[in-house]
């Protein structure tokens, strides 16, 4: 049985452990990280890329069948058809070409990639079980970056037409009725892609609305291009299981009514849970919080050596929180005096309109005891959108009343999510209304609805 000693053992290959990984080997710490399927986890593979892929390829083809049909452009065009093996065909090509340079990464950094299953046998030894056999691997230092998986509901359990994100990103084809149990990230981002490739998509969703984290301000120019690409929203309705047959999805009401909703595919995706079995994680008897492992500002467990990082560590489940952890617990290992001090984690919804959140909404600001000013600025009147087609949506920025420091900026609109860089960076910096609203911004850009809201708040916006 092989056995080696290391620094640093990163335990799983995603946005958090190979970020985690690459910075170490730079670093000059002796490293290995072990993977137990592909390089660039859940991100990369069945994730954040693939489903942006699909997204795109949506977007083309339902701005395609636009132009098929009467546009106030002038453009005629030929009606699209799609052929969905080969879409996914291309999402795969991407997904290899990036999976294919985190492993370059990985070699330039001289960190050594064991593939196989990682097994805790104590906290100070680790089993991998490989193609070859079992290695044993001493490290000084651990990293836990084993991830999340999708929730699988007891009474309507994944197989047969029942299933999560993973296969709906790689089906051979459109299905022709699309039952999406659950109104959230994952759920509208596939939904509203599926609904644009034709099918005929309907959204459970169990709270009274969907994208139930952000307020109803902000969902709601999502939900009016829901029902503009004729995707049905149930809300306040929850799946019970699928009917006798096994044919339908048999829903309940909040008044206790029953419907019966015919579906092809029906894809659950009612959130993640922290990959925590299967590496003997539960051994140690790291403290944990709601399923997931617990850490302190340095993503230290309880465990004196063994950190942890990403969606293993609960949310938010993205993967640049998951990138950002990594990096920062590299320095640590090289003895770095690091400490998590972000001031907000940006989320962004690749819906269409495209949502992002950074900082405080305007009620959070609020109950935060903050008293505050709001200034939104409409893309109906910002050039750019109108030169797009597409006028829907907003940019809002709340401050703290007293010294207009920025608490947070959120905004809805097509494109929006390339926005969430220069929102982050207000907030990391600690910019006041005034900061923003005396930045040039250029025009004709939909950025300049940052400036006219932080105006706004100011009290002149100019052009409202
Ligand atoms: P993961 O990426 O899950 O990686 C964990 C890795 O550990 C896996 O490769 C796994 O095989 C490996 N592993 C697990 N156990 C072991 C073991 N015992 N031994 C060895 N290896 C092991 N986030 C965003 O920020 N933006 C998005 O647009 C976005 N879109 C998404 C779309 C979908 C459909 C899904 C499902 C998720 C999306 N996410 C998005 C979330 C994002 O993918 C995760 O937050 C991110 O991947 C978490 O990174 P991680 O490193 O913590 O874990
Ligand atoms: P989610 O938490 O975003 O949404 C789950 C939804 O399912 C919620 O609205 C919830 O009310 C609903 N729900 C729960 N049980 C239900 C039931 N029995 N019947 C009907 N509805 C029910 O979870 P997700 O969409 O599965 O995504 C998981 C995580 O992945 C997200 O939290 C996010 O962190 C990450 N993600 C991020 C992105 C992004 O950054 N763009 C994209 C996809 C996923």
């Amino acid at each position: 049985m092989a056995e080696r000693n290391c620094r640093l053992l990163v335990i799983g290959g995603g946005p958090g452990g190979y970020v985690a990984a690459i910075r170490a080997g730079r670093l000059g710490l002796d490293t290995i990280l072990v993977e137990a399927e592909t390089l660039g986890g859940t991100c990369l593979n069945i994730g954040c890329i693939p489903s942006k892929a699909l997204i795109h390829a949506a977007e083309e083809f339902e701005a395609a069948k636009h132009r098929a049909g009467k546009n106030p452009l002038g453009i005629t065009a030929s009606a699209p058809s799609i052929d969905l093996a080969a879409t996914v065909a291309w999402k795969d090509g991407i997904v290899d070409r990036l999976t294919g340079g985190v492993a370059g990464l990985l070699r330039k950094g001289k960190v050594t990639v064991i593939r196989g299953r990682a097994t805790f046998r104590d906290g100070r030894t680790v089993e991998i079980a490989t193609a070859d056999g079992v290695e044993i691997v001493r490290p000084e230092n651990t990293i836990i970056a084993t991830g999340s998986v999708p929730v699988e509901l007891p009474f309507l359990p994944f197989g047969g037409k029942v299933i999560s994100s993973t296969q709906a990103l790689s089906l051979a084809e459109v299905p022709r009725r699309l039952v999406v149990v659950g109104g959230g990230y994952i759920g509208l981002e596939l939904g509203t892609a599926y609904a644009k490739l034709g099918s005929d998509v309907t959204v459970v969703e169990a709270a009274g609305k969907i994208l139930p984290q952000y307020d109803a301000e902000l969902t709601r120019p999502v939900a009016a291009r829901l029902a503009q690409l004729g995707v049905k929203v149930m809300a306040e309705t929850k799946a019970k299981g699928l009917s006798a047959d096994g044919e339908c999805l048999v829903v309940t009401r909040a008044d206790g009514s029953e419907e019966v909703l015919a579906a092809d595919r029906i894809l659950v995706t009612v959130g993640r849970r922290p990959r925590i079995e299967g590496a003997g994680i539960e051994k140690l008897g790291l403290t944990t919080e709601r399923g997931a492992i617990r850490i302190d500002e340095r993503c230290r467990t309880s465990m004196h050596g063994i950190f942890a990082i990403g969606d293993v560590t609960s949310e938010p489940m993205l993967a640049h929180r998951a990138m950002a952890q990594g990096e920062m617990v590299a320095d640590i290992v090289a003895g770095e005096s690091r400490v998590w001090d972000k001031v907000a984690i940006p989320a962004v919804c690749f819906t269409d309109p495209e949502l992002v959140s950074v900082g405080l909404a305007p009620e959070e600001a609020k109950a935060a005891g903050h008293e505050t000013i709001t200034g939104l600025f409409p893309f109906q009147a910002n050039g750019r959108a109108m030169t797009t087609g597409r006028d829907d949506g907003f940019v809002r920025v709340t401050a703290r009343a007293s010294d207009h420091l920025v608490l947070g900026i959120q905004a809805v609109g097509p494109g929006i999510s390339e926005l969430s860089a220069s929102f982050g960076l207000a907030l990391e910096m600690g910019a006041r209304l005034e900061d923003i609203a005396h930045t040039i911004h250029a025009h004709p850009t939909r950025g300049e609805a940052l400036q006219e809201a932080a105006l706004k708040a100011l009290g002149h916006a100019l052009h409202i």
